[in-house]
């Protein structure tokens, strides 16, 4: 068995962390992830600088990344300006963000959910790129409580012959047997966990047993949600790789290089992260 891993720290996980990092530094994090033979990463974001300063020279970042081969880079795009910027930049692949809530999408990309399913359709018809439409707050949202698992199925289904469909536990309240359900229901191949009540990496198992084959994580654990400020963030990839190795299931990643790369990092952002396995070190050790 073998499953892609998106790291989503450069731009999901940066993104939720309260310092800008120069463009530089985050270029050089993304090439640490390639070096360590992450298959996916998502690299940057193309929406308005004002929106989030700490995603600001998108460009500037993808123009200094080392392309490895194998790895394929991603960005986020919530608009068709937002695309054409991205298509620009010459990445592989285009995120495109959708809430299943009305109020998470207006409290958090500024636009009703008709909307940004609109603008999710106008990309799908233009792009030349693949795309991966990922469904925030499908399990539950901060705003209005657990979601119909109906609701999110029905924009799945939706997508599913256009895009790579995820569905994203965004304030990380899923428990694993309503992972399993919906990824079943849904058929949705990806999902983006986040280990907030600490049920992440169990919903990681229960998603791949109920078939799904990509997992978002960020290395150390990087990022959060604006809505929940002390909450931990996404599943950890080295952590994620750790648990997935050992219990037979292939990623094709280099763990130590994903240990070494979350120390980096700890001094970059001058304080622990909340990934374990970068502090623990793998096992038996290398
Ligand atoms: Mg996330």
């Amino acid at each position: 068995m073998r499953v892609t891993i998106c790291d989503v720290g450069p731009r999901d996980g940066l993104q939720n962390e309260p310092e800008t990092l120069a463009t530089a530094v985050r270029a050089a994090l993304v090439d640490r992830l390639s070096a360590a033979r992450l298959p996916r990463i998502e690299a940057a974001s193309f929406v308005r600088r004002e929106a989030v300063p700490q995603m600001a020279g998108s460009e500037e970042v993808v123009a200094s990344i080392k392309r490895r081969p194998g790895t394929e880079y991603s960005g986020l795009a919530l608009n068709e300006r937002g695309y054409e910027r991205l298509a620009a930049a010459r990445l592989d692949r285009v995120n495109f963000s959708l809430a299943a809530t009305e109020s998470f999408s207006r409290r958090n990309a500024n636009q009703s959910r008709e909307v940004a399913v609109a603008a999710a359709e106008r990309i799908l018809e233009r792009s030349e790129l693949p795309v991966t439409v990922t469904i925030s707050v499908a399990f539950g949202c901060p705003f209005e409580g657990r979601v119909d698992p109906g609701v999110v199925a029905e924009l799945a289904e939706g997508l599913a012959a256009r895009a790579e469909v995820v569905l994203a536990d965004t304030i990380g309240v899923a428990t694993p047997s309503q992972v399993r359900e919906l990824v079943t229901r849904t058929h949705a191949p990806g999902v983006h966990l986040h280990n907030t009540r600490n049920t992440g990496y169990a919903n990681a198992l229960a998603a791949l047993e109920a078939g799904a084959t990509l997992l978002d994580a960020s290395c150390g654990g990087l990022g959060g949600c604006p809505y929940a400020p002390r909450a931990t963030g996404n599943i950890a990839t080295e952590d994620l790789v750790y648990l997935l190795e050992n219990e037979g299931v292939e990623t094709g990643v280099d763990l130590d290089a994903v240990i070494a790369t979350s120390a980096w990092l700890e001094g970059v952002l001058g304080r622990r992260l909340e990934g374990y396995v970068y502090r623990a070190g793998s096992f038996p050790p290398g």
